[in-house]
């Protein structure tokens, strides 16, 4: 009796409505703000339901073959993924992956072979002691049972972040940052790798993934964000 008491999850404060729930987000803000929306299987961008890519993939698609996400880069999400990301609110990932892991559960789609993240520099990971992309794609391989790897993308030399650059700059400073790992390069011939990072806003970042991977012969590269910046507000 008590043994089983154990096993029940405690009630927490939610992060978003501060009512208590059984966990860091409550199911109603869930039901409210992570509604499943119609979404452009290129880029992510919500699009009207019955569509399958928006406008601007068919002009021009992205460097990667499929997008996904979970959520808008919007209130309540925005103030939650910046404490995951810069203020170790480590226990918010859970309930920032779910969205994405009951998306790709929804509809599987083509699953990928191996999730990676995408890599922070040396210098970057020892200053904030973890990669969140990392914590977010361990938990997505444990939900999905798919094999992940924290180590086959290098992040070869540091740029200044994404976001402290205006949208048109942002190909030319993700360029030649990443590498595969040389050892181990063989291990990507013929796959589907999803590459997951926590915002997607251009895509810069993951179209430069994509290119490495491919040219180290993976055959598809999908990119997984755990929120996608609306196209509106870049
Ligand atoms: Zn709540
Ligand atoms: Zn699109």
């Amino acid at each position: 009796m008590l043994f089983s008491r154990l096993l029940t999850p405690l009630p927490s404060l939610c992060a978003v409505c501060r009512g208590w729930g059984d966990g860091a987000v409550c199911a109603s803000c869930h039901a409210r703000y992570a509604g499943a929306a119609a979404r452009c299987v290129r880029c992510a961008v919500q699009i009207p339901g019955g569509v399958t890519v928006c406008g601007q993939c068919l002009v021009h698609p992205p460097d990667f073959d499929a997008a996904r996400t979970g959520l808008d880069y919007a209130h309540p999400w925005s103030t939650l993924i910046a404490r995951f990301k810069f203020h170790a609110a480590l226990e918010l990932a859970g309930a920032l992956v779910q969205p994405l892991l009951a998306s790709v559960q929804r509809d599987p789609g083509t699953l990928p072979d191996l999730l990676l993240p995408v890599p922070l520099s040396r210098e970057r990971l020892r200053a904030r002691g973890y990669n969140q992309a990392w914590e977010a794609t361990r938990r997505l391989a444990r939900g999905l049972a798919l094999r992940c790897d924290a180590h086959l993308l290098l992040r070869v030399k540091d740029s200044p972040h994404q976001l402290e650059l205006p949208p048109e700059e942002r190909a030319a400073n993700v360029r030649g940052v990443f590498a595969v790992e040389p050892l181990r390069r063989t291990e990507l011939h013929g796959l589907h790798i999803a590459v997951v990072d926590d915002v997607l806003t251009t895509g810069a970042t993951c179209a430069e993934l994509a290119r490495v991977l491919k040219q180290a012969g993976a055959r598809r590269v999908s990119a997984w964000s755990l929120a996608r910046t609306p196209r509106d507000t870049p």
